[in-house]
């Protein structure tokens, strides 16, 4: 009988132990620390408890202390991973791209609620494709259209749509500038909405993801009252324009919708019980589009 690494004398590490000791000797969650091992062994959930025993080879070993390190340095999981789920969906995410919050899909809940049958949808700013391929997955007789100004960001949505093999168009663009006179039914956006001094861009996640993405540089309102000023040429007869935005802004929101002639304005509250998304309908005085 071969005698095992311990009898040897020699220190084994079993991805159980390794769970054990990663959660003794630092604050990352139980959770992340099954997801980080899974990443970095190849293993799927079930493999992780079924090979639980199995003594991990010096490559293994190293492959896991590298992933602990950047997680333990803050980079967040998703990145580290390559991959975040939103709306039932895996999406890849880098760098280049925002990590898709669940707070998020209260947005897309609402734009599906709000879209009618074959009707269009643009997502403004739609970074790894997150609300258009989840409306695009949901509703195949939807005609979604996405833009965001990185190409970066795009190739990388592109990639997700592909994925699950959803027909998204994708479009560069700043806001609305590369768009005809195209009308939508929903224009729904989750654009950067913190304020430049908000100290939760200094913190957790938030520190590793794409500022463009978080922040106005000013007072967080900017892009939120840009795609406000664009919808009356954009929004088909009767559209809904709806935006994510912060924990405080409803009631701004609400105002800069209003000032601008929307009707039906609104506010929906996330599963914290925060407002979170901030909506209305053209009215047919400032509307556009035909
Ligand atoms: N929801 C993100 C956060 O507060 C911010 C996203 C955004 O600015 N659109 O962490």
């Amino acid at each position: 009988m071969s005698k095992s690494a311990a009898q040897d004398g020699a220190f084994s590490i079993t991805a159980g132990t390794a769970i054990e000791t990663i959660l003794s000797l630092t604050s990352i969650d139980r959770l992340d620390v099954r997801i980080l091992l899974m990443h970095a062994l190849s293993l799927s959930r079930a493999q992780l408890i079924t090979q639980s025993h199995r003594a991990l080879t010096d490559t293994e070993a190293q492959q896991v202390s590298r992933l602990f390190q950047r997680r333990i340095a803050g980079e967040p999981i998703a990145y580290i991973v390559g991959e975040r789920e939103f709306y039932g969906l895996p999406l890849h995410v880098t760098p280049d791209v925002l990590i898709p919050r669940p707070d998020t899909e209260l947005l897309v809940e609402l734009a599906l609620e709000k879209l009618p049958v074959h009707g269009s949808l643009l997502d403004m700013g739609t970074g790894s494709g997150a609300i258009a391929i989840a409306v695009a997955h949901s509703r195949a007789d939807a005609n979604v259209t996405a833009l965001d100004q990185s190409s970066a960001a795009l190739a990388i949505a592109r990639g997700n749509a592909e994925r699950h093999d959803v027909k998204v168009r994708f479009i560069q663009s700043d806001w609305y500038s590369a768009l005809s006179n195209e009308c939508f039914n929903v224009i729904a956006a989750n654009p950067p909405y913190i304020p430049e001094h908000d100290i939760h861009l200094t913190q957790g996640d938030l520190r590793f993801e794409p500022i463009s993405a978080l922040t106005d540089h000013a007072d967080g309102l900017t892009a939120l009252n840009t795609i406000a000023d664009g919808a009356a040429r954009h929004l088909a007869p009767g559209g809904w324009l709806l935006m994510e935005h912060g924990y405080n802004q409803a009631s701004s929101v609400r105002s800069l919708l209003a000032a601008r002639g929307f009707n039906d304005v609104r506010s929906w509250s996330d599963l914290a019980g925060i407002e979170r998304v901030t909506g209305g309908r053209i009215s047919s005085i400032v509307q556009a589009c035909t």
